[in-house]
């Protein structure tokens, strides 16, 4: 159901990873008037919010000044006052030192109706993706969350170290990594003892989430050496070693930490951005091309016995250009290769031949055996002649159709440092590195990953020598590689 006008929500974003977002809080972002959300929300929380939608970030600004509570809870109540449909997006679960209690009372006083959203809290998630179960039989049948962001060198502090240090049960601390010696010392002061296993998981099921192991007497010290950083959640309890046994985040997501830009054309980068993010790239879209789609008029098809397609691209306008599909059903169709075979799979036409290598050249092999006297070939405008030259050697009619020609998309100052700030740069095709060298102005910095010959032989044109050239020349082939260099 929408968000209703009038109505606050108080709603969980989860602990980083978009995909533990629950699906009411997708739900109430798509619907909502005004969205007050924290700094430390999954910047894809963001990216599904209505059109129109009045967002605001009331979280810390770049380490600044937060808006203040007060101001917070005033924006809150006065924008429902107002009849809107307001969303307050807090990191993890609203009521888990979120102060969201605070915003629902304050709500309440005021007369005003809220909901509250559970979200997947910090203490639970940044440990289950760090391999730790909070609860295990014969281990642990408690588990205790405790903040620390209070100064644990005040006098008057609120936290009861002894009575911590006694907790029959799991520690999960959710603290900044300054106050952790301190703690660390006060528990083992009050009892605890300094030998049991502790970990530390900074920005927990974020792409770059680390985790690490120690005990309680060493963590602090171990943490400092290892940069670990705020947000970080620490465990204490023997629970902490089952890491060392059930980590599973390396081998599900083998980029995590790992940044990859991805220049394609606007209506493709999204699928590979997609394949590298579920394997735990953060990853930059630099769309520098675009497809567009040209006013070609595509003669009668059955009048030829070999219909080329050369690009997915080329496959869908093919197929949305042709308004009976019994039109297609005279000649042999040639894909280019699989990812174009695949697109014109999803139009319901199964291609005839398919080289394995989208490479114009392998296509023209693979038509050898192929009897070939009158050719369409539909492409951009752009292509290359090889598979037209080719085909016109052997003595056929060739009949060339652009259906549509990629265009330069400017980069900003912003997105070109960010494109070119990271690990690894994907070229999907020798016209993205083409404009992606002249939106960019160079190449220098990531490694550079390419789909295959023809995109290495622009890339050297271009005096860069790509790291990583994939073996099989299609989108799955590019994460392969790519995946296979990060792993080194
Ligand atoms: N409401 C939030 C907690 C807010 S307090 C929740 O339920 O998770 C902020 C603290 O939460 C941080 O200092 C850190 O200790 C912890 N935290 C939040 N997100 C985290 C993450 N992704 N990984 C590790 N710790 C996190």
């Amino acid at each position: 159901m929408s968000a209703r006008p009038g109505v606050a929500y108080l709603v969980g974003a989860g602990p980083g990873d978009p995909a533990l977002l629950t699906a009411r809080a997708l739900e109430l972002l798509a619907s909502a008037d005004v969205v007050l959300h924290d700094r430390l929300i999954p910047a894809e929380a963001l990216a599904g919010v209505r059109a129109g939608a009045e967002v605001v970030d009331v979280g810390k600004v770049g380490g600044g000044e937060q808006v203040p509570q007060q101001e917070t809870t005033r924006l809150l109540v006065e924008h429902a006052r107002a009849g809107r449909s307001v969303v307050r997006l807090k990191g993890g679960d609203p009521f888990v030192f979120g102060r969201g209690g605070e915003e629902a009372q304050a709500l309440r006083a005021a007369g005003l109706a809220f909901e509250v959203v559970p979200g997947v809290t910090a203490g639970i998630a940044a440990t289950a993706y760090a391999g730790i179960p909070v609860t295990q039989r014969g281990l642990a049948s408690a588990v205790a969350f405790v903040t620390g962001h209070e100064d644990p060198a005040k006098e008057e502090t609120q936290i009861d170290w002894p009575g911590l240090a006694g907790f029959p049960g799991t520690l999960v601390l959710y603290m900044g990594v300054r106050q952790l010696e301190q703690i660390a010392e006060r528990l083992i002061a009050a009892g605890r003892d300094a030998r049991e296993a502790a970990a530390i998981v900074m920005r927990g099921t974020f792409a770059d989430q680390r985790s690490l192991r120690a005990t309680l007497g060493t963590i602090a010290a171990a943490a400092a050496d290892a940069g670990i950083r705020a947000p970080a959640v620490t465990v204490i309890g023997p629970v902490a070693a089952l890491h060392d046994e059930l980590a599973w985040l390396k081998a599900a997501r083998p980029l995590g930490g790992v940044s990859v830009t991805v220049t394609r054309a606007r209506a493709q980068a999204g699928t590979l951005a997609t394949r590298l993010r579920a394997l735990g790239a953060s990853v930059v879209e630099t769309p520098v091309i675009r497809i567009e789609p040209l006013a070609a008029e595509l003669p009668a098809i059955a009048g030829y016995d070999l219909l080329c397609v050369t690009s997915p691209n080329g496959a869908e306008l093919l197929l949305s250009g042709v308004r009976d599909a019994r039109a297609l059903a005279g000649p042999r169709i040639a894909a280019l290769g699989p990812g174009t075979a695949r697109a014109l799979r999803a139009g319901g036409v199964a291609a005839d031949v398919v080289p394995e290598r989208a490479v114009a050249e392998a296509l023209v092999e693979a038509l050898e055996a192929v009897e070939v006297s009158r050719a369409l070939v539909v492409r951009a405008e752009e292509a290359r002649d090889v598979l037209p030259d080719a085909l016109r050697a052997r003595g056929a009619h060739v009949d060339v159709v652009a259906l549509y020609r990629t265009v330069r998309e400017p980069l900003g100052q912003d997105a070109r440092a960010a494109a070119l700030g990271v690990d690894y740069v994907t070229f999907a095709s020798a016209s993205a590195v083409r404009f992606f060298h002249e939106a960019a102005g160079s190449l220098d910095g990531p490694r550079i990953v390419s789909i295959g010959p023809v995109t290495s032989a622009e890339l050297r044109r271009l005096g860069a020598e790509p790291h990583v050239e994939a073996a099989e020349h299609t989108p799955d082939g590019l994460v392969a590689a790519l995946v296979a260099d990060a792993s080194h």
